[in-house]
């Protein structure tokens, strides 16, 4: 994510004085159910009848995730590169190619 648009994400919460609301539980929880919103665009059909509706709810956990990583002083980019270096040593290419099998599995 762009630093300006964290900034304004941040901004967004501080400028109506909500970030008081932003215990760890509360953003964890909102996370899900935001998480939830995005599922239910799927309930019985493969693909959402509105991609735009999509977005707006894969924005909503976005957001959710920018508080939580604020809270918690977590930089984006370097939590996801260390989980993608733990998740490379879990499913090396060469034991799960074309598989979908859980990594204990392999
Ligand atoms: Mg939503």
């Amino acid at each position: 994510m762009k630093p300006e648009t964290l900034a304004r994400i941040i901004k967004f919460s501080k400028d109506r004085d909500w970030d008081k609301f932003h215990t760890g539980d509360n953003l964890a929880k909102g996370l899900a159910i935001e998480a939830s919103e995005v599922l239910e665009l799927f309930l019985w059909q493969n693909d959402p009848t509105s991609t735009s509706d999509l977005a707006d709810e894969v924005a909503d956990c976005l957001i959710y995730i920018s508080y939580l990583c604020d809270k918690y002083g977590f930089d984006m980019d370097e939590i996801v590169n260390n989980k993608l270096t733990k998740n490379e040593a879990k499913y090396p290419v060469e034991k799960c190619y074309g598989k979908s099998t859980k990594y204990n599995k392999l």
